[in-house]
C-alpha cells in the first residue's frame, strides 16, 4: 500500500501540476468510490493540495475539498498544458487514460484533465467544505506523523505505551501517521531492531536510533519519488524508484550488505511481510 513517501510524492505532483487549474466539469464512473456533490466542485480553482499521513486534500478556492485516500491501487493522472511532454504510461496505469478503471474523471481549464483509476476499487474521493476537513473521522484519528509534529518525546511516549511488537506499533495510524511496512522494515533493520520485541522494551538509545531510522527512510523514499509496488504511480504516469534502493525490504535470500555474515529472511508479522537479517537484528 502506498505510504507517506508515495503519497508525498503525488502530492507534490499534484500541487505542481493542478495549481491554478480551475475544474469546469466532473464526470462520476463508479459511484462506489465517490461521496458528496461533484457540481460544487465545478468552477472552482484550485488553490493547493495538502497530505494528512495517506490521505490526499485538494483545496479549492470556492471553500470546498476534495479529500482521497488512494488505498491500495488509485492513482491519479494529469494531463494538460502544466506537463510539458508527457513521458509514456507506465504499465502500471492498467487499461490507460480514460480506461475501464478510470473511476472519475475531473475536467479542467485550459485542455487539463486529471483522472482517477482504480483496479480494486478501495480508495475513496470524498467532497468536503474545506473549514471541515480537519474534523473528516478518517483525519481526526490520525496520529501525529514524521516531518509533521511526531517529535522525539512524542515518538518516545507513543513507544513506551505499547507492548505489541514494535513493527506493528510503527505501523499504527492512530499512533502514528504514514509509516507502512516497506519503511518500516527498512527503518528496523537500520538501527539494528528486531521487529517481534516489544516496543515498550527499547532502550533510550534504540528509541533514539529508531526515531532517526524512520526519518531517514522516510527522506529517502520521498527523493527516490516512492516505490511503485502493486499500482502507485507519479501524477504524470511514471514509476517511483524507491523499489530499486530498499534496505531490507524485499531482500530475502539475498545475504546482508551490512553484516556480511546472514541472508535476510522472510516471515510475517500481523500478516505483513516482514524482512530482518537474523545477525543485525537479534
Ligand atoms: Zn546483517
Amino acid at each position: 500500500m502506498p505510504e507517506l513517501p508515495e503519497v508525498e510524492t503525488i502530492r507534490q505532483g499534484l500541487e505542481k501540476y493542478l495549481v491554478g487549474h480551475k475544474i469546469t466539469d466532473v464526470k462520476v464512473n463508479a459511484p462506489k468510490v465517490f461521496s458528496g456533490e461533484p457540481k460544487v466542485l465545478i468552477g472552482g480553482k484550485i488553490k493547493g493540495v495538502r497530505r494528512f499521513a495517506k490521505v490526499l486534500c485538494i483545496d479549492l478556492s470556492n471553500g470546498y475539498s476534495i479529500v482521497v485516500h488512494i488505498k491500495l491501487t488509485g492513482q491519479f493522472i494529469y494531463r494538460g498544458p502544466n506537463l510539458k511532454s508527457p513521458p509514456d504510461l507506465s504499465k502500471k496505469v492498467v487499461g490507460g487514460v480514460p480506461g475501464k478503471h478510470t473511476h472519475v474523471v475531473f475536467s479542467l481549464d485550459r485542455g487539463g484533465t486529471l483522472y482517477y483509476n482504480d483496479v480494486r476499487r478501495f480508495g475513496w474521493i470524498k467532497v468536503v467544505r474545506t473549514k471541515e476537513v480537519g474534523e473528516e473521522p478518517f483525519i481526526k484519528k490520525l496520529g501525529p506523523e514524521p516531518f509533521g509534529k511526531l517529535t522525539f518525546e512524542l515518538f518516545k511516549g507513543v513507544l513506551s505505551k505499547s507492548g505489541r511488537p514494535i513493527k506493528i506499533a510503527l505501523m499504527d495510524q492512530e499512533k502514528i501517521g504514514g509509516v507502512g511496512n516497506i519503511y518500516a522494515n527498512d527503518a528496523l533493520w537500520l538501527s539494528k531492531i528486531n521487529p517481534k520485541v516489544p516496543a515498550n522494551s527499547l532502550t533510550l538509545d534504540k528509541q533514539k536510533d529508531l526515531y532517526d531510522a524512520v526519518l531517514k527512510v522516510l527522506k529517502e523514499g520521498i527523493k527516490y519519488g516512492g516505490s511503485s509496488e502493486l499500482a502507485y504511480v507519479t501524477p504524470d504516469g511514471k514509476e517511483g524508484q524507491y523499489q530499486k534502493h530498499t534496505l531490507a525490504y524485499g531482500w530475502e535470500g539475498e545475504p546482508c550488505e551490512r553484516c556480511h555474515k546472514a541472508k535476510f529472511v522472510k516471515y510475517f508479522l500481523g500478516g505483513r511481510g516482514t524482512y530482518v537479517c537474523p545477525v543485525c537484528q537479534k
